[in-house]
């Protein structure tokens, strides 16, 4: 218990990634809620895509491109340790 695995107890290391965020043309932020809200194509609910990519009412694993913002690409730019 409390025993360290890996790494240090006392130095800490520094990742720098730079992170490419796409969505589709036209897709808008809401302003009342900062959130992206869409609609289950497989039954027609709304869901918050931020929260989930899994539909809470039928399930469905959304993946259709049209959703938020979605990752691109992470290029790890430098590595440091103190
Ligand atoms: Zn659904």
């Amino acid at each position: 218990m409390g025993a360290i695995v890996s790494g240090s107890e006392v130095s800490e290391k520094f990742l720098t990634y730079e992170w490419t965020l796409t969505r589709t043309t036209g897709v808008k932020t809401k302003t009342s809620t900062g959130v992206t809200t869409q609609t289950c194509p497989h039954c027609g609910a709304q869901v918050n895509i931020n929260q989930t990519a899994e539909c809470p009412y039928c399930g469905s694993i959304i993946t259709t491109d049209t959703f938020d913002w979605a990752i691109d690409n992470i290029t790890a730019l430098s590595q440091k340790t103190k």
